[in-house]
């Protein structure tokens, strides 16, 4: 038995068969059309589309043969690849090649084989769309030239399948650097808490809900007590771990509906929507005492908080943040580590 050479260009070819990442999946109606197709024009009793690996030849579709791969080294197809054309062998006994096949002699006892290569868009060889028959014959021209077409809509299947696979890698790539992009437009990175733009956007919508509603809207401003000195005697990066553990302990401390964001540097806003003001207090001050009794690594870190309040959002976000703003002064006038209102 004459096993058949290995084409030249192997490896490039392997590396094209395993891009369409379809050897081992499941029949599908598309290719056991074409390999029914091609069984019925050359009237054969078998009929296969053969993918052909670095060892075994596996058959996307399969008709009359009972089985769903060979080895590569009994292959047909594997010398059909070789080839641009049809392969025709009218009878394997009396084809050096194939006479003593166990195909041939066993098995299916195949005596005739017509194989179209199934060539890719850049030229490798991927296997073949081919007939087999249990007697010898011939292949008239037509039906050379029917299965040279049949080969070509085994490859255009081939590569509408690549094409859509790619398209989809290339839309989960993109939702994912979408994903990424939301999250940097819409996080701050230091505290992994919602960043000032998304505040502004989430108040904003809260209070046309309030008009409507004529619910309370609160807002508590929190800014770090004298942190700059914390950072004189400890540095910055201590600094920048006291609001990344301010980032995480806030969302704990709030409803879902709240929105903890950070406003800016060591300043820090909770938006309660629904919440009237003796809500918005205690909240503020449930934030306070946690602070004021964390386990913080150098020294105890307090901070203050101002708190607004608006049944009536005529005056917009702009004027709630500047009451949050002007409660938070009093709470340092105060002198700080406590809680005040307008
Ligand atoms: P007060 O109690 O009046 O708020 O005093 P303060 O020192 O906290 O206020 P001040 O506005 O004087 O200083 C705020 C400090 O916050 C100064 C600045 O270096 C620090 N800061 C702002 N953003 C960051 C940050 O991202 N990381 C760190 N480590 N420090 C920051
Ligand atoms: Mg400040
Ligand atoms: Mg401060």
């Amino acid at each position: 038995m004459q096993q058949a050479p290995i084409p030249a260009n192997e490896e490039h070819r392997l590396a094209r068969l395993l891009e369409y990442d379809i050897l081992d999946t499941l029949p599908e109606q598309a290719y056991d059309d074409i390999a029914l197709l091609a069984a019925r024009i050359c009237r054969t009793p078998i009929a296969l589309i053969s993918l052909v690996g670095r060892e075994r030849q596996w058959f996307k579709a399969e008709i009359g043969l009972g089985t769903r791969e060979t080895p590569r080294a009994v292959s047909f197809c594997a010398h059909a690849l070789l080839g641009e054309e049809v392969m025709v062998v009218p009878d394997a006994e009396q084809d050096p090649r194939f006479t003593d096949n166990p195909l041939v002699q066993g098995g299916p006892r195949i005596r005739f084989y017509a194989g179209a290569p199934l060539v890719s868009p850049d030229g490798a060889a991927l296997g073949t769309l081919c007939v087999i028959d249990r007697q010898p014959r011939q292949l008239g021209e037509e039906e050379a030239q029917a299965l040279a077409a049949l080969a070509r809509q085994v490859m255009a299947q081939l590569e509408l399948r690549r094409e859509v696979r790619e398209r989809q890698r290339y839309q989960e790539l993109l939702e994912a650097a979408n994903a990424q992009l939301k999250e940097l437009a819409e996080r701050d990175e230091l505290t992994g808490l919602a960043n000032r733009r998304v505040l502004m956007r989430y108040l904003d919508t809260e209070l046309q809900r309030a008009r409507r509603s004529g619910e309370p809207t609160s807002l508590i401003l929190l800014d770090v007590d004298e942190f700059k000195a914390y950072n004189d005697t400890f540095g910055h990066l201590a600094g920048d771990e006291v609001l990344r553990r301010l980032g995480g302990l806030l969302p704990r401390l709030l409803r879902a509906s709240d929105l903890a964001a950070r406003y800016g540097g060591e300043e820090f806003m909770v938006l309660l929507p629904n919440t009237p003001n003796a809500g918005a207090l205690g909240v503020a001050e449930r934030i306070r005492q946690a602070v004021e009794q964390g386990a913080w690594p150098l020294r105890p870190v307090t901070v203050s908080l101002g708190v607004a309040t608006r049944t009536d959002p005529s005056g917009g976000s702009l004027s709630l943040i500047e009451a949050a703003d002007q409660a938070l002064y009093k709470a340092k006038q105060a002198g700080r580590n406590r809680v005040a209102r307008v």
